[in-house]
């Protein structure tokens, strides 16, 4: 099996030969083809399975016809996962013209605020800060977001960043297409992903 064969844009597929991806890897098998049919995934697999690119490729690929501001949010737990995943998008949009930010806690929020005036496609985040900028900074919102991804949401929630969690939910559109990807199932994922997720196919590595 090969990305040839899962239909990439041409623009998607020379990125993923630019970055030595011969063959999805065994969670990307499974999940890419669902995401690209347009279903919620939850995903149940541990970093190093490639369950990044499972998510950004499928989001490049429908951003490709789309070509709007504020297309996706990724949520993640820590900065160090948000940079981890800007890079993969950097890397996987970079034929594709993506503009791809990391909003996270500890950095300037006016820089923040100045690189999120720039109609970034994807951002990458933290929950606590971007809702900050969501309450805060004037003229940014996710009015027109049509991907959602919770990033190691079994941290996210053991971080406590469940409140801001629902908060962002309640702000975000209904109408759109949210992936969760966790380590572990417990019976707080099970609750947020009825509260976030419809009709999710379920993958796991
Ligand atoms: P992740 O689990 O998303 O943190 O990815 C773990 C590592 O696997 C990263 O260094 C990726 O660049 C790499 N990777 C992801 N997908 C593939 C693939 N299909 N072929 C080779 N390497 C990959």
């Amino acid at each position: 099996e090969s990305f040839k064969e899962l239909k990439l844009v041409p623009e998607l597929l020379e990125s993923c030969e630019q970055m030595n991806f011969t063959k999805p890897t065994p969670i990307q098998a499974e999940a890419i083809p669902h995401a690209l049919e347009g279903h919620d995934i939850i995903g149940l697999a541990q970093t190093g399975s490639g369950k990044t690119a499972a998510f950004a490729i499928p989001i490049l690929q429908a951003l490709w016809y789309a070509q709007t501001p504020y297309f996706a949010c990724v949520l993640a737990p820590t900065r160090e996962l948000a940079y981890q995943i800007r890079e993969t998008f950097d890397a996987l949009g970079s034929n594709m013209g993506l503009r791809c930010v990391t909003i996270v806690g500890g950095m300037d929020m006016m820089d923040q605020a100045r690189d999120l005036m720039r109609k970034p496609h994807v951002i990458v985040a933290t929950p606590g800060r971007l809702m900050d900028h969501l309450e805060h900074t004037k003229g940014f919102s996710l009015r027109a977001l049509k991907y959602l991804v919770m990033d190691e949401a079994d941290r996210l929630l053991d971080m406590d960043f469940g409140p801001a969690l629902d908060k962002i939910l309640k702000i975000i559109p209904k109408e759109r297409i949210t992936y969760l990807f966790s380590a572990t199932m417990t019976s707080k994922i099970e609750k947020l992903q009825r509260a976030s997720l419809h009709n999710p196919v379920r993958v796991a590595v």
